[in-house]
């Protein structure tokens, strides 16, 4: 049992800027909150395409770039190093682009306490604005504390132009919620954890942002508004929480044991949001029927059918998927629910499309 306590101080973005057009003015963002000296971080290659217009943008309002560099690797130990060799004069640190390029960014902002400026490129995931990050702790990808960015500059103009794979992870990771908040009412009920109304309210609106709002148009910059906003909001759900629980549940599980055992793992959210429509059939979960439609009709399904799952693997990682976080129920940790899984396997026509034997 996890408790937290009544004073915990609960962390939100200050500066939230989503919509199009809005990389070109971060310079005018930092200078009115006084960030003058800042390090970039970008992830690789997207300096060479949006350098000049990052450039421009704080060269007009003085500030000044004293660190900047592409992010290759995420071992904690190397930006430990990094973080405690950055100038002292720095009063905020900018993560451009993808998952490793904010993790490195919002973990370096965590170690000296200064202020983490997320400029996702994509929404491919909820890390853009939650407090952990994805890192290499010993050669092992873990999920590791960290905190809530300062702010959020999420251009839709340039999210749109992210390639399709993208969207559809970012849609898996949202999800992905339907059975992650399940799996928390379920570990409370049998009184493994504490539960949080307003974190779960929170993530269960956030999912109705995204699917009740409009159509299943993932090319529209409508649909792709709401979804970097209802991922932020799930971000922040596990601010508010103290615990990944309202965003992370059994389909996390499987999709971080498909990172240890793929040979080729797929993006965080299609691993996601596959083991997710899984886990929501092992659940019996309510909302199973909604779940199944929003993949059907935005095309998620068929997407990930074209690069389909290999089934040896995907029989592993969810038999390795209980035992990744010690003393954390799920619906995996149901005695019987692994061969209840492998079954569904073979008797779901969707799951059959998506998870196949023999693929490399
Ligand atoms: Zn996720």
């Amino acid at each position: 049992m996890t408790y937290y306590p009544s004073n915990r101080q609960i962390n939100i973005p200050y500066l939230l800027k989503i919509g199009p057009g809005k990389f070109d003015k971060i310079g005018k963002y930092l200078i009115d909150k006084d960030m003058t000296n800042i390090a970039v971080f970008w992830s690789e290659g997207l300096e060479d395409i949006f350098g000049e217009r990052f450039n421009n943008s704080i060269q007009a309002y003085g500030i000044n770039i004293i660190h900047k560099q592409d992010v290759r690797f995420i071992n904690i130990e190397e930006i430990t190093k990094v973080a405690f060799n950055l100038p002292n004069s720095l009063n905020a640190i900018i993560g451009i682009g993808g998952g490793k390029a904010l993790d490195f960014a919002k973990y370096a902002t965590h170690l000296l306490k200064i202020p983490f400026i997320s400029v996702p490129t994509s929404a491919s995931n909820d890390g853009f604005c939650s407090p952990n990050c994805s890192l290499l702790v010993d050669g092992y990808r873990k999920s590791v504390k960290s905190s809530i960015p300062f702010g959020v500059v999420a251009d839709i103009d340039i999210i749109k132009e992210s390639p399709q794979a993208c969207i559809y992870s970012g849609l898996g990771d949202m999800v992905s919620k339907i059975t992650a908040l399940w799996d928390w009412k379920k570990a409370f009920l049998k009184g493994y954890e504490r539960y949080n109304d307003f974190a779960s309210l929170m993530a269960y609106n956030s999912l109705d942002l995204l699917f009740i709002k409009h159509s299943f148009d993932t090319s529209s910059p409508e649909f792709q508004r709401s979804l970097v906003t209802s991922l932020l909001m799930s971000g922040i759900s596990m601010e508010i929480a103290g615990t990944s629980r309202p965003a992370s549940g059994s389909e996390h599980l499987i999709s971080h044991a498909l990172d240890n055992i793929s040979k080729y793992p797929k993006m965080h959210g299609l691993q996601v949001g596959t083991a997710s429509y899984l886990c929501a059939l092992l659940q019996e979960n309510p909302e199973t029927d909604s779940l199944r439609e929003v993949l059907l009709k935005t095309g998620f399904f068929e997407f990930v059918s074209h690069n389909p799952f290999n089934k040896e693997e995907f029989i592993s990682a969810l038999r390795m998927a209980p035992t990744i976080k010690k003393d954390y129920y799920t619906i995996l940790s149901e005695a019987g629910n692994f061969q209840r899984a492998v079954k569904l396997l073979d008797s779901d026509e969707i799951l059959r499309a998506l998870i196949k034997n023999n693929i490399v």
